[in-house]
């Protein structure tokens, strides 16, 4: 019954086109239906092109949608995984045994009352948004360019690189609450924003649905040139957003860090490991002389885990059967064809392993990790 399109009733999931009641949940928008379809393979929809089927499928590309696949998980007492741009997610060989929602809302509107707001439903595609705002001269993303992956995914970890985040520049966050079924619009302050942290995969992980986010952007503001690697390609001149774009795509793509079918490096879910922040005294327990960190707060330093890594023997190339690790950024766990979500777990075991034993540094995992 492969890729089979069908429809399951909310009483006794049985085959066949069915056409479902509205949910409990109302609001302004008009489709009245959602297209179950069974036995998906989740793969083609990573960036790591691994994983197995989903039992249940629906691409939702409204509110309602999103709200009556909610309710059909519900109701048929189902696992539900929200997807969206699939980059930061390692499927299970397995698949998923519940229903996998596709985040397919679309659109960018000017956000009424605000001056250069726009609030950018959650399907887009993040680069692609970038550059809609740098054409329009519009600074506080730029150094974001090149991200994989979907709007709705960016508040959820609070998106950030070459010094910015997200939580810079969004003001709010429209979700569907999983829990009363109601539409909510989270401001900045209650999203709960940290490094790489949000309440939506914290605290409040599974709860809301993110379905658009409102960003507030500076018309002809000062793009921003922090991080060595920009400061250096600009060689401490002044640049043009545009120029600015451009810069960190390059040298994100010199690092196979930007999604190209052509380059075997960019299957992967970008950095696998999360930099690690550890206590200050960690650098001299280590005893290893010239370890990069960066100060985070009178307390805490953030350790690059692509250093860690290589200085623990994980050289850029290395090959554990079908998987490997980037040969131009340690950071990047591949697939190099062929490659299970098995073998990359694997992979992951021998690296924290070796970084525990060598550092007593524990390296976590960025990616969502689906049915395992
Ligand atoms: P990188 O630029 O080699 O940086 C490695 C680490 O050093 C990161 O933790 C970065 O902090 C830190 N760092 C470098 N320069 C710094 C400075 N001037 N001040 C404070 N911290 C500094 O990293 P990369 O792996 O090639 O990635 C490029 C950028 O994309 C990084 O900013 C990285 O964090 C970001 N990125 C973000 C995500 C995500 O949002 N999920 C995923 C992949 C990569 P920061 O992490 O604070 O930048």
């Amino acid at each position: 019954m492969d890729n089979e399109k069908r429809t399951m009733d909310h009483e006794g999931m049985k085959s066949g086109i069915v056409h479902f009641p509205l949910s409990d949940v109302h609001f302004d928008n008009s489709a009245k239906t959602i297209e179950i379809q069974s036995n998906i393979s989740l793969a083609p929809f990573t960036t790591m092109k691994i994983g197995g089927k989903a039992r249940f499928f629906v691409k939702a590309g409204n509110e309602q949608q999103v709200a009556d696949a909610v309710g059909f998980a519900k109701k048929n007492d189902l696992g539900l995984f929200v997807l969206g741009g699939g980059s930061n997610i390692l499927v299970s060989d397995k698949g998923f045994d519940g229903l996998v929602l596709q985040i397919a809302l679309k659109g960018i509107e000017d956000c009424p009352g605000q001056d250069f707001g726009l609030t950018v439903k959650a399907g887009e595609n993040w680069d692609a948004f970038v550059a809609y705002c740098v054409e329009r001269d519009l600074a506080g993303i730029e150094c974001l360019s090149g991200i994989p992956g979907f709007v709705g995914g960016t508040p959820v970890q609070n998106v950030g690189a070459y010094g910015q985040e997200v939580s810079e520049t969004i003001v709010s966050v429209r979700c569907l609450d999983r829990n009363s079924g109601e539409i909510v619009e989270l401001s900045n302050a209650e999203c709960g924003f940290s490094y790489r942290t949000s309440i939506f995969n914290s605290t409040m992980r599974d709860r809301f649905i993110v379905l658009a986010v409102t960003y507030r952007l500076k018309k002809g503001g000062v793009p921003k040139i922090v991080y060595k690697d920009l400061r250096e390609y600009f060689g401490g001149t002044a640049a043009a957003l545009a120029k600015v774009r451009k810069a960190v795509l390059n040298i994100r793509a010199a690092k196979s860090m930007v999604i190209d079918a052509n380059d075997p490096n960019s299957q992967s879910a970008g950095s696998f490991f999360k930099n690690p922040i550890v206590p200050g005294s960690i650098i001299t327990e280590i005893g290893v002389e010239n370890i990069p960190h960066f100060p985070v707060d009178e307390e805490t330093v953030k350790i690059p885990a692509a250093w860690l890594i290589e200085t623990a023997g994980f050289y850029k190339g290395y090959k554990l059967g079908n998987v490997g690790i980037s040969t131009k950024h340690s950071l990047a766990l591949i697939n190099l064809g062929g490659g299970t979500a098995e073998e990359i777990l694997a992979l992951t075991g021998r690296i924290q392993a070796e970084v525990e034993s060598k550092f007593g540094i524990s390296l976590q995992p960025e990616p969502i990790f689906v049915g395992f």
